[in-house]
């Protein structure tokens, strides 16, 4: 099979060679003035990326995963402390909050949007609970409403992991601004990738987003090289990262436009054949991070669709609580409707630069090799 008959899951290489130019000369820029840790290129993105959101205060770190231990250490979340999250998510969203010192408690999804269940969030909530975690997963908003509502009944921070749903929102408003604090990463693969790796905290209180910024540079006191206020770490966004995301960010209201209409097309050909899809919730504005369908059978109809070139994958195979990582966090069983997702979902190629006519052919190959799950 030639090269361009395969249809990739992301098109990266596609999205870069229309950027190019502009890629190179925000690198040479970059190179040209010297300045490759938070110099002008990160100040810049910070502001610009703070004002497609919406959003006050926040800084920009070294991947999406700091950015969420960032979020929960500004918070002062820590050992002996327990956090809600779901289950179905990529694995960073319980490391981080590992990586403080705290202990992941891992709930149920409605299986409709993929999101955590605000009721099994209620349910799981002990005298140790200090904070939800929600993930805007496959780019959709979790319900923010009941899960504020529930954070406000029993006295909780709410970190939202956005690394799926750069300006994906709800009710009108970014996702990652409605909690106390919200991240982002800018992963390649990402809606808004850079070219290595990077990540992005914001808070609602200017204190905690300054405990934040001070946590990600040594714990440095501001305009002070070597007065150190906290113990900190170095988790701080480069310079060449940040050029480039600026470049990207012009683009992305275009792309994500794009990602909506694929999702579109395809949901007219799959539904109607019976398959489940992604279905947002209302008020719930999403931003396709992934199309995701359903299928029986699910490791035959990957193989089937690789053979026909179309690039597929699993977001994600094995839920958190029955990873070896999570061992003992709950028995499989407990959480049916995160381990019935992972069993069947299916991601399909989507992104800013994929074509109407190659969502079309990996519809007919679906439609060829997949079938829908039977829904109880
Ligand atoms: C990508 C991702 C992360 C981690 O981001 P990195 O930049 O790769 O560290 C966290 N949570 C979710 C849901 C993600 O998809």
């Amino acid at each position: 099979m030639s090269l361009d008959t395969v249809i990739p899951l992301v098109n990266l290489r596609r999205q870069y060679v229309a950027l190019k130019d502009d890629i190179a000369a925000a690198i040479d820029a970059v190179l040209d003035s010297q300045h490759f840790i938070k110099g002008p290129a990160v100040r810049a993105f910070e502001t610009a990326w703070l004002s497609a959101l919406g959003a006050s205060h926040g800084s920009g770190c070294s991947n999406g995963t700091s950015a969420l231990s960032l979020a929960l250490q500004g918070l002062g979340i820590g050992a002996g402390d327990e956090v809600i999250t779901t289950a179905h998510t990529f694995i960073a969203t319980a490391e981080a909050i590992c990586h403080v010192g705290a202990t992941p408690v891992f709930v149920d999804i409605d299986p409709a949007s993929y999101t955590m269940d605000p009721a099994a969030v209620a349910a799981a909530v002990t005298p140790r609970t200090r904070a939800i975690m929600p993930v805007h997963l496959y780019g959709a908003a979790a319900d923010m409403d009941a899960l504020l509502g529930v954070a406000d009944r029993h006295g909780l921070a709410v970190v939202e992991d956005a690394a799926q749903a750069h300006l994906g929102r709800w009710h009108g408003r970014a996702l990652g601004t409605l909690g106390d604090a919200g991240t982002f990463s800018f992963y390649p693969g990402k809606n808004l990738g850079a070219y290595g790796d990077a990540g992005f905290v914001v808070a609602r209180d200017r204190a905690v987003a300054e405990a934040i910024e001070r946590l990600i540079d040594h714990g440095r006191q501001r305009d002070s090289k070597y007065l150190h206020d906290v113990v900190g770490q170095n988790q701080r966004m480069d310079d060449l990262q940040a050029a480039v995301l600026s470049v990207k960010l012009r683009h992305l209201d275009a792309w994500t436009a794009t990602r909506r209409a694929h999702a579109a097309r395809y949901d007219a050909r799959l539904k109607p054949a019976g398959f489940k899809v992604i279905e947002p919730l209302a008020g719930s504005e999403p931003v396709y991070h992934l199309y995701v369908v359903e299928v029986a059978d699910r490791d035959a109809a990957m193989e089937a669709l690789r053979a026909r070139g179309i690039g597929c994958g699993v977001h994600y195979p094995v839920p958190l609580h029955l990873q070896p990582a999570f061992a003992g966090s709950a028995a499989r069983g407990a959480l049916p409707k995160a381990e019935r997702a992972a069993d069947h979902v299916l991601s399909l190629p989507i992104c800013g630069a994929i074509t109407e006519d190659e969502v079309d052919r990996v519809c007919d190959a679906v439609l060829a090799v997949a079938r829908p799950l039977d829904r109880e």
